[in-house]
């Protein structure tokens, strides 16, 4: 018997409306804010995450999965190594959205010059070579919005107002939900923050462990997200970001705040926030729900310089990425239940072989109605197809007897009540939908 592989899953059931439930929330609220869905290729260039993303990533380094096709694996096989692929042939599943989407906006010009910022969004399979845990996967979903060409610190903070709306929306306690934000400076600032972090870290270099003596010199600010509580109470001595800020940023920063404020949406300044990927600049923000135990739910920020790591314009972009699984497992843990109850359907029950035919119209009547309908296709009994029906979660059963066929009628039976009643064949829809109403 085949086995999935580890870290993945099959979405069905009760799941697959949770993850459903997840994008029809995302497209009426997104539509509202005005963006438009996106769906770009699951695989890429692998130089597309290398500029977007960032060489010195753990995303980029360890976590991609690599696609060979079949016709070239034997040559990579041979050579032991990818130097001997052309550049194009180099390919990698998506580990996240927005490196994709701004290439493909780069490619498609979403933004040429003077127009409107481009609004995206999307509900996508993301991949990440990580160790399988709770709320952590190989192959997970995101929900993600991208808005390029709004430079305006109002962007900032109506893409984080959307966002805990979305949230609130998805049935989580607002009252439960954290929001840190921070700003990480931009290239005017961060390049001599940047010095002063790794000045710091190797000035407290036998403090530290390996991997943060790593982190100084390709990419210090992440050492105030090592996991070892030794270099954690370290860095919390070191400089903060928010005393090195250029005026500019510092400024969008307080105008973001001074947006948030006047929301009445709460927020906690965490000056330690640096998120995992390369490319943001200034806001950047995570959320958390109390007592969930699955660690961010979501996160996103400001990222002015991606669109010309992709090889386009200067153009501004903001944005957040959602993860599925960890939302799922967040509002259980809060007692919400985000899948809903199975549907329920009419069941189009016939007695005798003779009635199919009139079984069959019955059926199509219905469901050319928008009534989501079942019938028997195995040849049961009366009583095996009632049965049937209650396992379905049939609300109303339309029986059709010989007889009734032959004068051309309907009967309805109310599967909790019993009741029956005789209709002509000719209005069944129309009498059906009026019950369900
Ligand atoms: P990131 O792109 O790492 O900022 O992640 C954005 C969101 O995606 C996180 O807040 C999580 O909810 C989710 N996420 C990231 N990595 C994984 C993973 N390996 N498995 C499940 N969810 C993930």
């Amino acid at each position: 018997m085949g086995q999935k592989v580890q870290g993945t899953e099959d979405l069905y059931g009760g799941y697959m409306r949770a993850w459903q439930r997840m994008q029809d929330t995302a497209r009426e609220l997104f539509g509202a804010y005005g963006f438009d869905a996106i769906e770009t290729p699951a695989i890429e260039q692998v130089d597309t995450f290398v500029h977007g993303i960032g060489e010195s990533t753990d995303v980029v380094r360890k976590e991609m999965f690599r696609v060979v096709s079949g016709a070239l694996f034997g040559d990579l096989l041979e050579k032991g190594t990818e130097a001997g692929l052309k550049p194009r042939q180099r390919m990698a599943m998506r580990p996240e959205g927005t490196a994709g989407v701004v290439r493909a906006a780069v490619e498609n010009n979403f933004v040429p010059q003077g127009a409107a910022p481009a609004k995206l969004w999307y509900a996508e399979a993301m991949f990440r070579g990580e160790r399988p845990q709770k709320g952590r996967l190989r192959q997970f979903h995101q929900v993600g919005v991208e808005w390029l060409g709004a430079p305006d610190a109002a962007a900032d903070a109506e893409c984080i107002i959307m966002l805990m709306e979305y949230f609130k929306r998805l049935g989580f306690d607002p009252s439960k939900l954290r929001l840190y934000i921070n700003s990480m400076g931009d290239g005017a600032c961060r390049p001599a923050y940047r010095d002063k972090v790794k000045a710091f870290i190797l000035d407290h270099k036998d403090e530290m462990c390996e991997d943060c003596l790593e982190r100084a010199e390709i990419n210090p600010l992440r050492a105030f997200d090592c996991k070892n509580p030794r270099c954690h109470e370290v860095m919390a001595d070191a400089p903060l970001v928010n005393d090195h800020l250029c005026g500019d940023c510092a400024e969008h920063y307080a105008q973001v705040k001074k947006y948030l404020d006047e929301a009445g949406i709460a927020y906690t300044e965490d000056p330690t926030l640096v998120r995992g990927l390369d490319y943001y600049t200034r806001t950047v923000f995570e959320v958390e729900c109390e007592g969930s135990g699955v660690g961010a739910i979501g996160g996103g920020g400001r990222y002015d310089g991606l669109m010309e790591l992709e090889g386009g314009k200067p153009t501004p972009g903001i944005g957040f990425a959602v993860g599925f699984e960890r939302i799922a497992l967040a509002l259980a843990s809060q007692g919400v239940d985000l899948e809903g109850a199975d549907p329920s359907c009419v069941y189009v029950a016939g007695i005798g072989a003779e009635t199919r035919g009139a079984v069959f119209s019955a059926t199509l009547a219905l469901r050319g109605a928008g009534v989501r309908t079942e019938a028997d296709y195995q040849g049961r009994s009366l009583k095996a197809q009632f049965k049937q029906a209650d396992k379905l979660r049939a609300t109303l059963c339309v029986v059709l007897g010989p007889d009734e066929v032959a004068a051309g009628q309907a009967t309805i039976r109310d599967m909790a009540t019993h009741e029956q009643v005789q209709v002509p064949m000719a209005s069944l829809a129309d009498e059906v939908k009026a019950r369900l109403a």
